[in-house]
């Protein structure tokens, strides 16, 4: 590898290299400081090491050499030196800096940070006199000797907290406001104790050794392990890599003039637009991040709404909040989108030690670019790309019924929209193992750490007892779009025994509860929830989605209630109607079962004629929720094992329920077995044996279509399944137009309708040409085709494929999103071949894949008509589909 030529980049009053535009190389920390430094903010000076050298570093790293290279040794004592001479600092006051990492994506607390480096035994003195805060100085050194060797020296942070805690007992100290200076320098000493017992050469007094020790921390920090879950849980390369930002220190914690805070410029859960944050008086910034100290309001207005008694940044310090909030605006103008700002006021002067774009909920997002549109800020496509698809889920997410008397025990902050329920779980591991079993779990902390990532993915909800809403909870549970309540400051958790107190009520692991993400309640018990309302906004950006969409989106439903919903979400019609799914009903699976194990052919047209009706009841009514839209029927396609038992399951109340005897029930099960039934005896293979069902079928289809006005009628598809060969093709084909032409001479009325098939066999891809010829549509069943192309049984996968993806066997799962490499090829060629052969051939796609993203977009490449995916996932589709057109 090549050393590239600049190992750092300052920022800062006097000189700054980099800008905005460069986060990929400076991060976004590093990128947006050198910007804010252009603009002239008040900035504190520093220098950036790219990420580039981490690459390099850790490259290196996994070989012999294990430290940073002279080249960026000399370019980084230079660049202090720099700032010594900018910062002009009185002879006796020690140059202090924290040392930051920060990633071209934002991952709030994954990795390393270490503050007030340049502390030792002398400096600490120095600046105890420089500042007359004795006080002051010796806490701050206690803080750097406390994260300097949790990140830099590997000793473990709760080691140094039960020194505090001993101490504070000892002295008879409640909380860590009551200790003074001498008590911090006591607790210092014993400190250091405890580091040259863990470390082998103790704690490094030399400010240029504990420089290079915390660069390499940080640098390290990109590979451990919740850094590395957070990768992968939100799409980041691990090749990115860190910077990292080397940054003059300024105090929040220098006494009662002095202050830190965080600030969006928006509302980050409604997108509302007023500032919104929160900020502590005499504190350094990670009090307020880690939700070590609930916070207070920066805005008069905020705090009253609250009803809290703690006063408003905004009345405490009126001139600093005016000039904040003129910072903010300024900053919003600039980057053209809402800014999740971090502050600090040391002795009355403001800096800004951070911006960058503010996390926020869906229904924020959407409704802050549609605000900026209206305002002029930017336009519809721009808009369109702020929101990722796959977050419209959290729109979709349900809510606490208003009418259910909802025993609220508590109320917290509500940090994450939506409503959860599930049993309780105090710790990430007790929630992963949960959701391994299929429960649904709240996680109950005190507050989260980034340790904290994996249960809180696999959590329904997340509660906390501490924290604000810009808390590591807060945030992270609003990107993961789980629901989550912070702040719950009434809840006393004791995580040892696993039990917590809320008020009278005591909850112990594996109660329920539920929590409401959008107003901040905690419930006992599971509790009725509602569909959400879709507000204006979203409607709004749906529709600038479909102005721009060459894409079509239907809906895989087979009920009324989906079909409505698919409606009121934007489909354009229904893509797949899977016949079979009508039947699960309890009331008629019953009859498709007799129908599966009726030995003759008089059996089976007796249950068909009982059958019949039913299905023509579900057509009509599936149909009149469609008018003058296209919907897509496919014929019967069961899966025996989805219907049936195991020949050696107990069947004896089964047998009673279908009438029929033990002993034969049994015997028809074994001749029936298949041993892989998802490529035995289903799809159009059941028809080529047993007709008489898509007979029955088609009649159903005609009897409801002509039942309806001409006016109100659907555009009529019907397709079959899992073709293989163009003669069964024409085969499906000649039964199912000869029984119409039956069926029209019977009872003198005519429906018309389009015929086509899926294409969910390698060999159909193939042969689409030959199929082309004898059909208006065809309809790529994805999950079979990727089945069969990889050989992988959809059924069965669930075991192995998980650790190909983690593994990196396969880039992502398959079935989640379409293998494009693999079977997008086959896909291709049968595109390519069926339009050959049929210029007219509409094709879609209406496997699961249609609701995914990557899939949609490929789609779209291919020039695919439209893609059918669930009802909830239509928006993501819509979205999708635009964003392809917009990007392409
Ligand atoms: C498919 O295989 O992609 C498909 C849509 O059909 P089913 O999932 O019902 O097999
Ligand atoms: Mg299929």
């Amino acid at each position: 590898m090549t050393q590239p030529a600049k190992q750092t980049y300052c920022f800062g009053p006097s000189a700054t290299d980099g800008d905005a535009s460069m986060s990929a190389i400076l991060g976004g920390k590093g990128a947006n400081l050198a910007e804010m430094s252009r603009l002239g903010l008040p900035v504190p000076p520093g220098f950036t090491i790219p990420t580039y050298i981490c690459n390099h570093f850790l490259a290196e790293q996994s070989g012999a050499k294990t430290s940073l290279s002279e080249a960026v040794r000399q370019s980084v004592s230079a660049a202090m030196q720099d700032l010594k001479e900018q910062l002009a600092l009185a002879t006796d006051f020690p140059l202090l800096v924290s040392v930051r990492s920060g990633s071209r994506a934002s991952m709030p607390g994954m990795m390393d940070t270490v503050l007030n480096l340049g502390l030792n035994d002398e400096t600490v003195e120095a600046l105890a006199s420089a500042t007359q805060n004795p006080r002051f100085a010796w806490d701050s050194y206690r803080r750097f000797l406390q994260m300097y060797s949790d990140v830099v020296l590997d000793v473990p942070h709760d080691y140094f907290e039960e020194i505090l805690d001993d101490y504070k007992l000892e002295q008879v100290l409640d909380a860590d406001r009551d200790l003074q200076a001498d008590d911090w320098r006591e607790v210092c000493g014993r400190f250091k104790v405890l580091i040259a017992e863990e470390t082998q050469n103790g704690f490094p007094m030399d400010p240029e050794q504990q420089l290079w020790g915390a660069i390499e921390a940080v640098f390290k920090s990109w590979n451990n392990t919740r850094a590395e879950t957070y990768r992968r849980l939100h799409d980041i390369p691990d090749e990115w890599g860190t910077a990292v930002t080397v940054q003059a220190m300024v105090f929040g914690n220098l006494g009662d003039t002095s202050a830190t805070g965080v600030a969006f410029t928006r509302n980050p859960s409604t997108g509302e637009a007023h500032l919104y944050g929160e900020f502590l008086v005499n504190a350094q910034g990670e009090d307020v991040v880690a939700g070590i100290r609930t916070p207070h309001y920066l805005s008069r207005a905020a705090r009253e709404a609250a009803n809290d008694a703690n006063l408003s940044l905004e009345e405490i310090m009126p001139s600093l909040y005016k000039e904040f909030v003129a910072l903010s605006v300024k900053l919003e103008d600039h980057f053209k989108d809402m800014q999740d700002i971090e502050f600090t006021i040391q002795d009355g002067k403001l800096y800004l030690l951070q911006t960058r774009v503010g996390k926020r909920t869906t229904k924020a997002g959407i409704k802050i670019a549609v605000d900026l549109v209206t305002d002029g800020s930017i336009d519809k496509k721009q808009a369109l790309m702020r929101i990722d698809p796959l977050s419209l889920n959290q729109l979709l997410h349900p809510t606490i019924d208003p009418r259910y008397q909802a025993d609220v025990l508590t109320q917290g902050l509500p940090a994450s929209p939506g409503a959860a329920s599930g049993k309780v779980v105090f710790t990430a591991d007790a929630a992963e193992a949960a959701k391994a079993d299929g429960t649904d779990v709240i996680l109950l902390r005190m507050e989260t750490s980034p340790e904290d990532i994996h249960g809180m993915y696999a959590a329904k909800g997340v509660l906390t007892s501490r924290g604000g809403m810009t808390s590591h909870a807060a945030v992270v549970a609003r990107g993961l779009g789980r629901a989550c309540v912070s702040g719950a400051n009434a809840i006393r958790i004791d995580a040892e025994r696993k039990v917590a107190q809320i008020g009278a009520q005591e909850i112990k692991a594996g109660d329920i509860l539920t929590i409401d993400g959008t107003t901040g309640r905690v419930i006992l018990g599971a509790v009725p929830t509602i569909e959400p309302e879709l507000s204006g906004d979203f409607t709004t950006l749906m529709e600038w989605a479909d102005e721009i969409r060459r894409l079509g989106v239907r809906a895989n439903a087979e009920s009324v209630d989906d079909a409505k919903m698919a409606i009121k979400l934007g489909a354009d019609g229904i893509g797949l109607c899977r016949t079979e799914h009508m039947f699960f009903e309890s009331t008629r699976i019953g009859l498709v079962r007799r129908m599966i194990l009726a030995r003759t052919m008089a059996t089976r047209q007796r249950i068909l004629d009982e059958l019949r009706p039913l299905q023509t009841e579900d057509f009509l009514s599936l149909f009149g929720a469609m008018p003058g839209l296209p919907i897509t029927i496919r014929l019967l396609d069961p899966p025996l094992h989805e219907f049936l038992p195991q020949p050696y399951d107990d069947v004896s109340e089964l047998a009673q329920t279908l009438e029929i005897e033990l002993g034969e029930l049994r015997s028809r099960l074994i001749a029936l077995h298949e041993a892989n039934p998802m490529l035995g005896h289903r799809g159009s293979r059941l028809a080529v044996t047993q007709p008489e069902i898509y007979k029955m079928q088609v009649e159903a289809i005609l009897d409801a279509m002509s039942s309806l006005d001409e006016d109100k009628r659907p555009e009529l598809e019907i397709m079959v399944p899992l073709i293989i060969s163009e003669a069964e093709l024409v085969k499906m084909k000649t039964l199912i137009m000869n029984h119409a032409e039956q069926w029209s001479e019977r009872t003198g009325k005519s429906v018309t309708f389009k015929f086509g098939t899926m294409i969910e066999t390698p060999r159909s891809a193939l042969v689409a040409d030959q199929l082309s010829q004898h059909i208006e549509f065809m309809s790529f069943g994805t999950n079979d085709m990727t089945q069969t192309t990889l050989g992988v049984s959809r059924d069965d996968a669930g075991s192995f494929l998980t650790q190909y993806v983690s593994e990196g066997l396969l880039k992502v799962d398959p079935f989640v999103s379409l293998d494009q490499d693999g079977v997008g090829q086959l896909l291709q060629i049968a595109c390519e071949r069926a339009l050959k052969a049929n210029k007219n051939i509409k094709i879609g796609l209406c496997g699961e894949h249609g609701g995914d993203p990557e899939s949609i977009k490929f789609a779209d490449t291919l020039g695919m008509n439209y893609v059918s995916c669930s009802p909830f996932r239509l928006p993501i589709a819509r979205l999708a589909a635009a964003q392809h057109i917009i990007s392409s």
